[in-house]
């Protein structure tokens, strides 16, 4: 891995929106480099000649390639660099977890700086999100032949649905995606919230850009309930994709969980986001705007949960987590940025019960105080109680992000799919293919809930099998 030895400047730093002010209003944090922060960053890259980087990207964008046309201004050439293996870059540059990924695997992460790979990865999509919308999906200026005889069903629309509907309409399928929801995008939509991830701005134009190379979005269809893969075998489709997601929230399973002030994270996210409950009455969405509100979990999406309530004008919100604070799953950016928000983390703690007050909805949450005692099975500090040690904690609305399970509805009604004994989809590794024939899978609902670049990857590997199957040339 020998790199130059030119000076390394400092990372550029990100341009946010001050905390007291982002608080008030679900716009974006996160605002771009400008085109000049870009070229400087872009300049850091030290141009490896074998890049750990591209290792550390589950898709493995050739990284060292897009950053030196960025750093010579060539903003259309590193896009379409990038399109070689990504088909989402507006969204993975803002959501993917880089540090453990291309960053974490940067040279320069040795000296705690490394290339602010993502943040480019942003600048170049969003440089080039106004052009033509052929190059947007297949990096090439013309769009290719569709060939109305090879017809591959994708069902669900999230990240992994996307990415096996882009691939293979830029190989000549016809894709049609059925989606149960009257949005499409998945998680993207109903669980990441506006201030992350914008709908209208990033999402909405990477589905038409979709559509113009006519895949066909097909909203409000419900697989395995209006309709099943053997209807769309028999409607002349050759391949079935499943992308279903893994949307079935996990509860504590602690007293009082079922009191009117008790939402799971799904359900909270969903009510803000998909029926922009923030916008109430304008939406006729409702939601509880919670005075005192208590967030169990510490991933990504108790951090958006979190975050969401501050701006939907919470007094005070706490991130109640097992381990510390240090043991958190979530991306390490969107720790920092909910506790400059104003979110208070009470770690070493656990639910023990929700208490109900005169007017019979949710008033307090018991904690258990907890410490960290011998590694468990995943290598961390298991949380052991503390025995007598209890808090209680006032609360009028709680939200739980303790993770979730595979979406059952099409699992149920198509019995000849084999499942894992977690009961998520069991699929063949290299190709994605299912028990099925011609019927594959990917993202969380074969991982279980997991991240937006790996749904990317298994839609990407399983899209290569489906169009090399259905005769298309396809590069290795
Ligand atoms: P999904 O995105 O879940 O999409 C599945 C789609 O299928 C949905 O639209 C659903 O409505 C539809 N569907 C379900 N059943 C049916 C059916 N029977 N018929 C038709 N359609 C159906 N990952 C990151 O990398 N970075 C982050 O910062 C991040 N933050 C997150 C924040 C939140 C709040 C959540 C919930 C997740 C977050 N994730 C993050 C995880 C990431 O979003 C998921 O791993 C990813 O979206 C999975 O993609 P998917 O395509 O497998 O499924």
């Amino acid at each position: 891995m020998k790199a130059s030895k030119k000076p390394v400047l400092p990372r550029v730093p990100m341009p946010n929106q001050p905390p007291a002010e982002r608080v008030r209003n679900f716009d974006e944090v996160a605002l771009g480099y400008t085109p000049e922060m870009a070229r400087q960053e872009a300049g850091r890259c030290l141009q490896c000649k074998k890049p750990r980087c591209v290792k550390g990207c589950p898709v493995e964008v050739p990284i060292p390639q897009f950053i030196a046309a960025l750093a010579q201004g060539d903003v259309e050439h590193a896009y379409r660099i990038i399109k070689t293996t990504n088909s989402l870059p507006a969204v993975c540059g803002r959501v993917c977890p880089q540090e453990s990924q291309c960053e974490g695997a940067c040279i320069l992460q040795a000296k705690g700086q490394p290339v602010a790979i993502g943040r480019l990865e942003r600048f170049v999509a969003d440089e080039y999100m106004h052009r033509d919308a052929c190059g947007l999906i297949t990096g090439k200026p013309e769009c290719p032949y569709i060939d109305p005889e090879k017809k591959v069903a994708c069902i669900g629309s999230g990240p992994a649905s996307l990415t096996a509907a882009g691939y293979l309409a830029a190989h000549g399928c016809k894709v049609t995606v059925f989606e149960a929801l009257h949005e499409l995008g998945g998680v993207l939509v109903y669980g990441i919230p506006e201030f992350r991830l914008p709908k209208e701005k990033i999402v909405a134009k990477e589905v038409n850009a979709l559509r113009e190379l006519q895949v066909e979005f097909v909203r409000n269809r419900v697989g395995g309930k209006t309709f099943s893969i053997s209807d769309l075998f028999a409607q002349g489709y050759k391949a079935v994709f499943i992308g279903v997601g893994a949307g079935l929230p996990r509860f504590l399973g602690v007293p009082g969980e079922n009191l009117n002030g008790v939402f799971s994270a799904n359900e909270y996210l969903t009510r803000v986001n998909l029926g922009r409950a923030y916008s109430f009455p304008e939406y006729d969405t409702p939601i509880i705007r919670g005075r005192c509100v208590t967030v169990f979990g510490g991933g990504n999406v108790a951090m958006d949960a979190a975050r969401t309530a501050m701006r939907l004008g919470a007094e005070s919100v706490h991130i109640v987590y097992r381990r510390t604070q240090a043991e958190m799953p979530a991306r390490h950016e969107e720790v920092e940025h909910a506790i400059e928000e104003g979110v208070q983390v009470a770690e070493l703690c656990g639910p023990l019960e929700f208490r109900a007050g005169e007017n019979g909805s949710l008033a307090a949450v018991v904690l258990q105080k907890m410490e960290l005692g011998e590694p468990d099975e995943s290598g961390r500090r298991r949380p052991v109680a503390v025995q007598g040690a209890t808090v209680e904690l006032p609360t009028d609305l709680a939200v739980i992000a303790v993770g979730t399970r595979s979406n059952p509805v099409l699992l149920e009604n198509e019995p000849e799919l084999k499942l894992t004994g977690r009961g998520y989809v069991s699929v063949d590794e290299e190709t994605g293919e299912t028990s099925m024939p011609g019927v594959y899978a990917g993202g969380d609902i074969v991982t279980g809930a997991a991240t937006v670049i790996l749904a990317m990857g298994a839609g990407r590997r399983a899209a290569k099998h489906i169009a090399r199957s259905l005769g298309c040339a396809v590069e290795d």
